[in-house]
C-alpha cells in the first residue's frame, strides 16, 4: 500500500515527465478501474492537455484542459510508467494513455484495485475519501489547535486515530509507529489523555517525518521508465517499523511488535508506556 510520501513521489514523476502532454486516445482493457462510463471516458479525455498533477491525501489529481480533472487512487499495487510507444505493456497494464508525442502512460496494477474517476475541476472532493479528508500533514495546514481539539475529544486509541484519513491525511501504518515512537506516546493512549506537549511533540514529528519521508524517495527519482519510487531510501531511516527484537536506537530495550486495532505495531516498551 503506498502511504502519502510514495504518492507524493509518484506526483513528482508525473509532473517532469507528462506536465503538458496531450492524450491522443485512451485504451481501457480492464473497465472497472474506470468510475464513469468508460466510452465517454475516453472520448472526453481525448485532445485533453495534462495541466499539472495535483495531490490530496493518496490521490493523484491530473489537472486536464477543459476544466477536468481525473482522481485516481493506486489503492495496493497501482503503478504509472511512461513509455515509448507501444513499449512495456504486460498483462497488468490496464489503461494506456496514448500520448500526442509517441509516447504511453501505462496504468499497471496487479491488484485491479485502483479507481479513475473523471469529474468536473472543483469537484474532486465527491470523489472517494476525498468527502472527508483531514489537513494535511504540513505546517501550516495540521495546526497545533487542530490537533489539541482533535484529540481532546476523542477516547480512541492514538494510533488508529492517527491512521484515520478523515482527520490527518496520509499517515499510514510504518509512519503511525514512527512518530509515535519518536514523540514516546504508546500507541494505545487514549487520545485525550495527551498532555499539551505531548500533542505539540507528536504534530512536529508527524510533520517532519513526512517531509523527510518525501525526500528519501525522491532521491531514488533517477530515470525515464522507473520514475516512480519503487525502493525508496527511506526504509534505512526507520527507527521501529519492522524492528521487532532489535534493540531501541535511544534506550536498548528490545523493540516490540503487538496488534493495536487489527494493525501490527511496533514500539519501545520502556519509553512508550500506557
Ligand atoms: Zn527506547
Amino acid at each position: 500500500m503506498p502511504e502519502l510520501p510514495e504518492v507524493e513521489t509518484v506526483r513528482r514523476g508525473l509532473n517532469r515527465l507528462v506536465k503538458g502532454a496531450t492524450v491522443a486516445s485512451i485504451e481501457v482493457f480492464w473497465p472497472k478501474i474506470i468510475n464513469n462510463d468508460v466510452e465517454s471516458f475516453e472520448a472526453r479525455l481525448k485532445g485533453q492537455t495534462i495541466e499539472k498533477i495535483d495531490r490530496r491525501g493518496k490521490y493523484l489529481l491530473f489537472r486536464f484542459t477543459n476544466g477536468l480533472t481525473m482522481v485516481s487512487h493506486l489503492r495496493m499495487e497501482g503503478k504509472y510508467n511512461v513509455v515509448p510507444r507501444g513499449e512495456d505493456q504486460t498483462k497488468h497494464t490496464h489503461v494506456v494513455f496514448h500520448l500526442t508525442d509517441d509516447r504511453d502512460l501505462l496504468y499497471n496494477d496487479t491488484r485491479k484495485f485502483g479507481r479513475m474517476t473523471l469529474v468536473p475541476t472543483g469537484e474532486e472532493n465527491t470523489v472517494g475519501g476525498l468527502k472527508k479528508m483531514g489537513p494535511e500533514p504540513v505546517a501550516d495546514q495540521l495546526t497545533l489547535a487542530y490537533l489539541e481539539d482533535t484529540f481532546g475529544k476523542s477516547k480512541k486509541m492514538i494510533k488508529p486515530l492517527l491512521l484515520d484519513q478523515s482527520k490527518i491525511a496520509g499517515i499510514g501504518n510504518i509512519y503511525a509507529d514512527e512518530t509515535l515512537w519518536m514523540s514516546k506516546i504508546h500507541p494505545m493512549r487514549p487520545a485525550n489523555s495527551l498532555t499539551e506537549n505531548e500533542i505539540s511533540a507528536l504534530r512536529q514529528n508527524i510533520i517532519d517525518e513526512m517531509a523527510m519521508a518525501i525526500k528519501g524517495h525522491g532521491t531514488t527519482v533517477h530515470s525515464f521508465s522507473t520514475a516512480f519510487g519503487e525502493a525508496g531510501q527511506f526504509q534505512n531511516h526507520l527507527h521501529v517499523y519492522g524492528r521487532e527484537g532489535e534493540p531501541c536506537e535511544r534506550c536498548g530495550t528490545l523493540i516490540e511488535k503487538i496488534k493495536v486495532a487489527q494493525r501490527g505495531t511496533h514500539f519501545c516498551p520502556h519509553e512508550q508506556q500506557l
